[in-house]
């Protein structure tokens, strides 16, 4: 396999003062921008936000073994209210990189080179670990499933009345609210 990583990409890093000399070590901090498409569901990591990885490149005999944390910010919606989540995501990660060539899984991360190939492994240390149902506070109350309002600005909503009759009504016709869908107003 020849090498074809960019040195120079912001995800990419190269391993060569560890000389391959096992216990040698050497510490990499860096801020990098965040990669397109790290998200679940209801959260992820904007595209471009500063993702601050402080990692440990430790050459063991297989490769090179990375350690460390990511820090990088988390932009989501409330899976209760929908309100918008915004939170520091804390992340960590193991991974041995293998020399080219050993004799090791499919799954397993290669070294290209001296290079590798950082993306990966970040994608899945944040992707697995991000909050799979984010929350805007940990108590959130959510929406009252009848009428909609926001029970966390109303902790004592209740209805002693059957729900406003507008709200029932558009439920069993299936109404939606007018959208001004255009092409219905005469010029
Ligand atoms: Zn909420
Ligand atoms: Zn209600």
């Amino acid at each position: 396999m020849s090498s074809h990583l960019d040195a120079r990409a912001p995800l990419v890093v190269d391993t060569h003062e560890l000389t391959r000399s096992p216990g040698s070590v050497r510490a990499l901090t860096r801020t990098v921008p965040a990669p397109a498409d790290l998200h679940v569901e209801l959260i992820g990591v904007p595209e471009g936000a500063d993702v601050c990885l402080d990692l440990t490149l430790e050459a063991v005999v297989e490769g090179v073994l990375v350690t460390g944390t990511i820090d990088a910010p988390l932009e989501g919606e409330c899976a209760r209210c929908l309100d918008p989540v915004h939170e520091n995501g804390h992340f960590t990660i193991t991974e041995l990189y293998n020399y080219p060539g050993r004799d090791a899984g499919d799954d397993e991360f290669f070294l290209d080179g001296e290079l590798l190939d950082l993306e990966p492994v970040l994608r899945a240390a944040v992707v697995l670990d991000m909050p799979f149902t984010p929350l805007c506070r940990p108590d959130c109350a959510g929406l009252c499933p009848v009428c909609g309002a926001r029970l966390n600005d109303e902790p004592e909503h209740v209805h002693a009345e059957p729900a406003d009759p507008r709200w029932s009504r558009l439920g069993e016709l299936g109404v939606e609210e007018d959208s001004g869908q255009p092409g219905d107003d005469p010029v």
